[in-house]
């Protein structure tokens, strides 16, 4: 039985799965080993070749089953695989620096290997679990976790972009100022500008803005006797829960997410809308919620536009190894 691997590395650990020619994947949750990437590419790609094999056993099939190879890592890449030279918070040895990781790893394994950024992989997996492998649909995906990622699918292929920065959503502008119950808020983004849709849409944009803004005007709440990033984590639990300010972030979360949402619309007129990441991995009735929020928030719309469908992602820890072996089997040619 002929397969393919996704090999989603991350700044501590690799995630692998294994699917097969009809798309099914033979490995349900986390399949994890080491990456030790602070100690370098060497090792680093030793980790992922020994981590292959662990992980095609745990599947069922040999090693020699796996025909193609899609790996996903964190930016910024270029396009191609080339890990930036000007750094990466998940690559910090020097010897990364410029680093041509997809055509290394495909040397070593001898096998045909692709490269998306974690993001794209994770906008892959997205678009694959509502149309399938071989889809022509148009999406956006956005994964709402410390920061916000994604990307775009049009015709069923990810947009890459001529740098690799294509499909880097949490930097799109969002008029934020016409969001209700934030009058005066200025949302600084990692990036340094104001008012990319991450700066507030994310568990940074809680403990950065949201949180300080809210706090003082719910005094006495528990979340303000804790240290910051501290209580950011606890939000998404609390407003789960229904408490009134947790509540308020969420919706001015969902407000902004509503906004970008008509944005893409009117770029792209997708088949489907999509959000990810750890904000919605909660209950059926909160992210119905928060859907029904975003929703509200975007602007009118065109009559035909109304209905474009907006989804969970499902399987947020498997996304980016499900959506690098989507992208490996279009050069599989299984
Ligand atoms: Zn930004």
């Amino acid at each position: 039985m002929k397969v393919i691997a996704g090999v989603d590395l991350g700044g501590t650990a690799i995630n692998y799965t294994i699917m097969d020619a009809q798309g099914r994947f033979l490995i349900e949750g986390l399949c994890e080993h080491p990456a030790l990437s602070t100690q370098g590419p060497d090792v680093c790609l030793g980790q992922i070749e020994q981590g292959l094999a662990i992980a095609a056993g745990k599947a069922g099939v040999a090693l020699n089953d796996v025909v193609a190879v899609g790996l996903d890592t964190p930016g910024p890449a270029s396009a191609t695989g080339v890990l930036s030279a000007r750094g990466s918070t998940n690559f910090v040895h020097r010897d990364w620096s410029g680093y041509d990781i997809r055509q290394k790893l495909e040397a070593r394994l001898a096998r045909p290997v692709t490269y998306l950024n974690d993001g794209n992989a994770g906008a892959l997996w997205g678009h694959f679990s509502i149309f399938g492998a071989d889809s022509r649909h148009t999406s956006i995906t956005t994964v709402i976790g410390t920061g916000l990622g994604g990307g775009v699918i049009i015709d069923g292929n990810v947009v890459k972009g001529r740098a690799g920065f294509g499909g880097e959503l949490g930097h799109v502008l969002i008029p934020y100022q016409g969001i209700a119950g934030i009058e005066g808020i200025k949302p600084v983004c990692n990036c340094g500008r104001i008012g990319c849709l991450e700066s507030v849409c994310s568990l940074t944009a809680i403990g950065r803005t949201l949180l300080p803004y809210f706090l003082p005007r719910y005094p006495g709440h528990e979340l303000g006797q804790m240290e910051i990033g501290k209580a950011a984590k606890l939000v998404r639990g609390m407003a789960e829960k229904g408490d009134a300010l947790c509540r308020d972030i969420f919706r001015v979360q969902a407000h902004g997410m509503g906004l970008f949402f008509d944005e893409m619309i009117n770029t792209f007129d997708p088949d489907a809308l999509i959000i990810g990441g750890g904000a919605l991995e909660t209950g059926l009735e909160f992210q119905q919620w928060f859907l029904a929020e975003t929703r509200a928030a975007m602007p009118g719309q065109r009559e035909e536009q109304v209905d474009i469908p907006i989804y969970v992602m499902p399987n947020g820890d498997t996304a980016g190894a499900r959506g690098a072996a989507i992208e490996a089997l279009k050069v599989s040619g299984l």
